[in-house]
């Protein structure tokens, strides 16, 4: 191998020593390295008490381990402070924290909100429900057949009345990078924030809030290495300041009287019962696997990895890739029909190859459906995996249509 491409550290990875197959659906969740895995268990075995409530040293230690996972992921995405760091449950539920706390508060039938045809319905529905609540018109900025949007489109959705724009930095059905840069600065020139999903983006690209300049980002634990149960909503300071609370409750207080409550200070004002400490400390984990290995090194493997599968996948005949015709706008995912053949039974045929991979709508109805899509099969890479799963991968693709009886 190339010496700029690192070979992946797959002892790290206790799954492989028992998983025959090839695991080509990290887009769905990542495999978990075992300082991850023991991360989560040492919490339990060393540290296990209720945090940020005890006074004693083991809560005491235990609140330790979960703010200090606060202060790497605050370091990892270049947050200006921890109290930007709101430990959620995964993606979906910091998207919803938004789309409540701000999305509710904020919006009104004269503004306009913006999504993405090409969103994960997790960054959508919650979009839907706040137009639907608070009468605010709902836009969807379509993209172009290879996942693409056009100067024309944002300047199209992005109006002097639009007040947020919801957008995936990297979509989960075609790969294709948004160009965020130029969403961002349309829709701050209007005044209006803008929620990115950076669930497929974290976990690949290396990632700096600041100089992004997004408002909020949302992205979960289980997609980089860690623990499933722990999510992060990123958010500026001055927004969430002054947000009310999602959900209320335990330990999101200063005091509370019969007649009402002082919320807590960030973050804690937003996260509401006991917390996943264990499962933060688990992130915690992941996030110095990915200092040790290097976030660059990753994405350089991921890079190879994603031309050589998709080097091989458009040669095979019959087999359509969704997106860019360019390997580099795939982000390690290949979304790919097979002609005459449903891509349940591609899904199939794989697994009964050994060959793990996702088939269906991608939880991305409207993207699906604005291709012309009913739905696709979908190869997902991370930098762990071999060239020889994708070879196995690429063999079992080129025979399905023969295996079903075509020529
Ligand atoms: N957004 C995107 C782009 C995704 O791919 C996913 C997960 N498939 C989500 C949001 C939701 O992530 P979670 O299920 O972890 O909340």
């Amino acid at each position: 191998m190339s010496e700029n491409i690192i070979d992946p550290r797959r002892e790290d990875f206790p799954i492989f020593e028992c998983l025959g197959a090839a695991y080509l659906d990290s887009a769905a969740t990542s495999q978990k390295p075992r300082c991850v895995i023991d991360a989560e268990r040492d919490f339990y075995e060393k540290l296990n008490s209720n945090p940020l409530r005890g006074f004693y040293p083991l809560s005491l230690a235990a609140t330790e381990a979960y703010e200090n996972a606060r202060k790497a992921v605050c370091r990892f995405i270049g947050a200006q402070s921890p109290k930007e760091i709101v430990f959620t449950n995964n993606a979906t539920s910091a998207i919803n924290l938004v789309a409540y706390s701000y999305g509710l508060e904020n919006l009104t039938p004269c503004d306009r909100i913006v999504v993405s045809i090409a969103e994960h319905h997790s960054n959508m529905l919650p979009w839907q429900m706040v137009a639907s609540k608070t009468g605010a018109e709902l836009v969807y900025m379509k993209c172009g057949e290879h996942g693409e949007f056009s100067d024309e489109e944002i300047e199209r959705c992005i109006t002097p009345n639009t007040k947020l724009v919801a957008i995936a930095a990297v979509s989960n059905v075609t790969g294709a990078h948004a160009p965020l840069e130029k969403i961002i600065s349309a829709a701050h020139s209007v005044g209006a924030v803008v929620m990115v999903d950076g669930a497929q983006s974290v976990p690949h690209l290396k990632t700096d809030v600041q100089s992004l300049d997004a408002d909020f980002l949302a992205f979960s634990a289980h997609k980089m290495l860690g623990p499933m149960g722990v999510g992060v909503l990123y958010g500026k300071r001055r927004l969430l300041e002054e947000m009310p609370p999602f959900l209320t409750g335990g330990e999101m207080i200063e005091s509370v009287t019969v007649k009402g409550a002082v919320y807590a200070e960030l973050p804690h004002k937003f996260e509401a019962g006991t917390v996943n400490a264990a499962g933060a400390a688990a992130l915690k984990a992941a996030i110095d696997y990915y200092d040790g290995v290097g976030i660059d090194n990753m994405e350089r493997r991921e890079l190879f990895l994603t031309k050589y599968a998709f080097d091989g996948l458009s040669a095979i005949p019959g087999v359509h890739i969704i997106g860019s015709d360019d390997h580099k706008n795939h982000t390690g995912i290949l979304s790919f029909t097979v002609d005459g053949v449903h891509p349940h039974d591609i899904s199939e045929i794989l697994s009964s190859d050994g060959v793990c991979i996702r088939a269906g709508h991608h939880c991305a109805q409207p993207l699906l459906a604005h291709l012309g899509v009913h739905a696709s099969a979908r190869a997902s890479l991370m930098y762990y995996n071999t060239t020889q799963e994708i070879d196995r991968f690429l063999e079992s693709v080129s025979s399905i249509r023969r295996r079903m009886g075509y020529r």
